[in-house]
């Protein structure tokens, strides 16, 4: 059975768009890019086209790759400080010059839509309320919407990073599950998904999970986006694997429609927290 994040995420928008409705003043996000990026440009593009769908203010903030991190670290300040802003992202990838952990850390947690500063890591770890990286969210959000239990399952993730698989980690373990986590470093990959009751593939790598790799019934959830020749393909072999699961993720309709639904998300619960409205 197919995952539909694009189902799941219109109902989510949906319903956001209804909250919005009642409100005086409309939420505010803001999006900062540091230099240039093709694929930035889309992400961004995209963002901007599903918050105004709901009613949120969008704004991109631009700095130039000759920019220096004081004036960023400034407008980050003046953005948090400005009551009429509800959320703050910085746009990844951004110049190797900068330091993305150094920056995001500027921003003022309660607006930290994208759950990346110290204080949102450290809450999720603790199990405390506070905002949460969108992608695996978003991907709690879908496993909840299909009622599938994490309690005792064995959950493998293949992917570490930051904005992905560390959070999902978390996510997963204060929801009972078992949790293991691969990188690029784990000797015998398929040792561990062949295993897993659940497994979600974060890497980038164009179909690095083939049908020998998975556990018959499994769910699996395919965070990848690969773009190859202007297609999108997902890290799991999805036509391979479709008929040997109970659950799957298609690429694109699967997590990543979940993952601008739960930025919304994010948005809004700090605009309410915010009492403006
Ligand atoms: P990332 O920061 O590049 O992390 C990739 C992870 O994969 C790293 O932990 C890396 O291990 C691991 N890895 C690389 N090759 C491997 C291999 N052969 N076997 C096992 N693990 C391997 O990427 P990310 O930001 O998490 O994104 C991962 C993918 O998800 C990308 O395709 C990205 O575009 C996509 N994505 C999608 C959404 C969405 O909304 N759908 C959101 C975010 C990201 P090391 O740590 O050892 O290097």
């Amino acid at each position: 059975m197919i995952l539909d994040g694009k189902m799941v995420s219109s109902k989510i928008r949906e319903d956001i768009k209804n909250e919005i409705s009642s409100f005086s003043i409309k939420p505010k996000l803001v999006d900062i890019q540091i230099g240039h990026n093709e694929a930035s440009d889309i992400y961004i593009k995209n963002k901007e086209k599903a918050c105004l769908s709901v009613g949120i203010e969008f704004e991109c903030v631009r700095f130039e790759e000759s920019s220096n991190e004081e004036d960023i670290v400034r407008k980050i300040e003046e953005l948090n400080n400005d009551k009429r802003i509800n959320g703050i992202l910085i746009q990844s990838p951004i110049p190797d010059k900068f330091d993305f952990k150094d920056l995001v850390n500027h921003i003022d947690p309660e607006k930290d839509v994208d759950g990346l500063t110290n204080i949102n890591i450290g809450k999720l770890a603790n199990n405390i309320d506070g905002m949460v990286s969108c992608t695996p969210f978003g991907i709690m959000k879908l496993l909840e919407y299909y009622e599938i239990d994490l309690t005792g399952k064995n959950v493998v993730i293949v992917g570490r990073s930051n904005l992905v698989g560390k959070p999902l980690f978390n996510l997963m373990l204060n929801k009972n599950a078992t949790v293991t986590i691969c990188h690029s470093k784990t000797v015998d990959l398929k040792l561990y998904t062949k295993n897993a009751d659940i497994l979600v593939v974060a890497v980038g790598s164009k179909h690095l999970i083939k049908e020998d790799m998975v556990k018959e019934g499994s769910v699996v959830i395919d965070v990848g986006i690969n773009r190859v020749d202007g297609v999108l393909y997902g890290d799991v072999d999805f036509n391979s694997i479709y008929e040997h699961v109970s659950y799957i993720t298609p690429v694109p309709g699967g997590v990543g429609p979940m993952t601008v639904a739960m930025l919304l998300y994010n948005t809004v619960k700090n605009y309410k927290k915010s009492n403006i409205f």
